[in-house]
Formats: structure tokens, sequence, C-alpha cells
């Protein structure tokens, strides 16, 4: 059985004061909530990484960065590296968002040494990949996922894929308002683990956890977690606010399958 992984990216939104008060609120409302059955994780900028870690120390919400260079250290102005990460109290590290790959040209290639960096340092990546609107209409989604799915582990053993977590986020829903439909992420979703089986072997596949991105809200969440292969979801818009991100996780908790 895979447990939920709910993780909310805060993207470049929330001065430090204000992601203190975020993780605070979250931290009132996750008191009552059963880690047993979900993991939550908090994505927020750089700047505030620190300041969240003292907030959710001796809780058991995780933490992560939205993204990391992967040398160990050098002059590579701006960048910062996944030692830095574990140090500022990272469990969890997204790599690849679409935003990435769209505003800062970033290549599978570049993931995948991202992908290899934060394993070396036991940084859990949350892997993105996703079609965005012309390769679905042009009926390129799968071609698309495979060439992500393959270009972003190339030369990763099955024990260190056990340790990732992969993000199917059509690009085609982030920020739209558009959620991709339960059975159209389902489908991507066991396209995904089918194609880790044929890559590597059905254990792993059936062992690793599969969020879906794009417009997730409190009233989605239990669909799109109700289907077979989607074990999470990875939040934008709707994790910058205590009230929908804590319903977001809590429903999650409660989905049996
Ligand atoms: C994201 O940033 O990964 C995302 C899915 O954003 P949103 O939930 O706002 O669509």
């Amino acid at each position: 059985m895979r447990k939920p992984i709910i993780a909310g990216n805060w993207k470049m939104y929330k001065t430090i004061n204000e992601a203190i008060d975020l993780a605070n609120g979250l931290k009132r409302e996750f008191f009552k909530l059963d880690f047993a059955k979900v993991d939550a994780v908090l994505c927020p900028a750089f700047t505030a990484l620190s300041e969240v870690a003292e907030v959710l120390n001796e809780t058991d919400i995780g933490l992560g960065a939205q993204d990391v260079y992967w040398q160990d250290e050098g002059a590579f102005t701006g960048e910062v590296s996944p030692a830095m990460l574990k140090d500022a109290g990272c469990q969890y590290v997204i790599i690849g968002h679409s935003e990435r790959r769209q505003f800062f040209g970033e290549t599978n290639e570049a993931v995948n040494k991202k992908i290899k960096a934060s394993l070396k340092h036991g940084l859990a990546p949350i892997i993105c990949v996703g079609e965005n609107l012309q390769e679905r209409e042009s009926n390129q989604t799968f071609k698309v996922i495979q060439d992500h799915v393959q270009g972003s582990l190339s030369g990763i053993s099955a024990d260190d894929l056990a340790k990732t977590v992969i993000a199917y986020e059509p690009v085609w829903a982030i920020g739209t308002g558009k959620t991709a439909t339960p059975e159209q992420a389902q489908e991507v979703h066991k396209y995904i683990r089918d194609l880790l089986a044929n890559l590597y072997n059905q254990e792993v596949a059936d062992s690793i956890r599969i969020q879906y991105g794009g417009s997730v809200k409190p009233e989605n969440i239990t669909e799109l977690i109700g289907k077979p292969d989607v074990d999470g979801a990875l939040v934008g818009g709707a994790s910058l606010k205590v009230d929908s991100f804590s319903v977001i996780v809590m429903r999650a908790s409660e989905v049996v399958k």
C-alpha cells in the first residue's frame, strides 16, 4: 500500500514572516492529522527554508526546496547545493518543475544531474514530468512522458528510484484552474507505472508514489486520489492558504483504496 504524499509548492510567494505564519497555521491544523495515513510536505522559497524548518521541528511535516544545483560547492553564482538544502533542514526537493523547464531552459540532462546529486546527499527528489497543451492536443502525451521519465532517470538504479517521488503535472492544468479529470490523471499515472516496470521491475514500480499536480483543490482531491495509481498531489495555488491546503491533506488522509 502506498501512503499518499501531498506537497505544497509555494513557488515565488511568501516573505520569511509570511512563510512562518503559513507554516505555523498548518502546524496547528495538522495537529489532528494521522501521519500514518498521509505525508505532508511544505516547499517554501529558499529564503524561508531555515525558518520554516524551525517551525516544523519535532513535527511529522516534511520540508522541501523547489530546485537544487548538482555541484557540491563552487563558483556557481546564484545556485544552491544539495548539502546546503540538507543543512537548511530539507528532506525533499522538487526537480524539473515545468516552470523551470519552460522559463529557465531546464533539460532532462540537467534534471538527471540534479536527481543524482540530491540522492547522493540523502534528499528525496520529487521529479516533475508532464505534457503541454499543444502536445496533448497532438496526441504526444505518452511520448513526452516517456521522454521526461527516461531522460530524467537515466543511470539511476532501482534502489535509488525507490527513494524518489514522481509528479505528473500536465502543464495545461498548472495554475489555470483546469484540472485533468481523474480518468485522464489515472491513464497517465498507469502509463508511468507500467513504464517504470519495463525500465526497472514491477516491485519498484508498484512501490513508487506518483503524485498528480495541476489545479488541485479541496473540491477535487478526493476523486483524484481515489484513482488506483494516483498517490498524492503536488499543489501550487491552493497550498498558499492554511484552509485550502489543510483540507486537501486531511481529505487525502481519509481516502481508502
Ligand atoms: C504546481 O505548481 O506544481 C501546481 C500544480 O500549481 P497549481 O496547483 O496552482 O496548478
